[in-house]
Order: C-alpha cells, then sequence, then structure tokens
C-alpha cells in the first residue's frame, strides 16, 4: 500500500572530506493513522545510507516499510 507523505526535507551536509552531500528526510502517515514512518537516506560522499523505520510499534511489527510504501510482514 501507498502511504501518505506528510513532510519531506532536504538538508545540505558539508561531508566528511570528500565532498558535500545531502540529507533527504521524508515523513509518512502510517498505516494505522497514529505514528509516522520516517525514510532518511544519507547522500553523502563515502557515506552513503538508507534508513526505514515507523515511531508506530503496532505498524512496525505488522509492516515491512519502503519508501513511502508498507507491505504487510507474513
Ligand atoms: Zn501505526
Amino acid at each position: 500500500m501507498k502511504l501518505q507523505e506528510v513532510d519531506s526535507s532536504t538538508s545540505y551536509h558539508s561531508g566528511y572530506g570528500a565532498g558535500s552531500g545531502e540529507v533527504i528526510r521524508e515523513e509518512y502517515k502510517c498505516p494505522c493513522g497514529n505514528g509516522k514512518v520516517i525514510y532518511e537516506k544519507d547522500d553523502i560522499p563515502g557515506f552513503k545510507e538508507t534508513n526505514i523505520y515507523s515511531t508506530c510499534k503496532e505498524c512496525d511489527e505488522k509492516f515491512e516499510f519502503g519508501r513511502g510504501t508498507a507491505k504487510e510482514k507474513k
């Protein structure tokens, strides 16, 4: 299912010595509507990481999250 986006931002990051990059952060409503799903991506030279997590315990247990999507765990 698709999640509803509530906020997104991109912030400049001066980097770790290999040039500057950015940090992308997107917030979505979790499937039950009581919490949020956060998507964070660090796009910095030499340091690339993607992080997706939910602030809602129930949905975190029930779903697997992608960028703006949720999939029921089997
Ligand atoms: Zn929830």
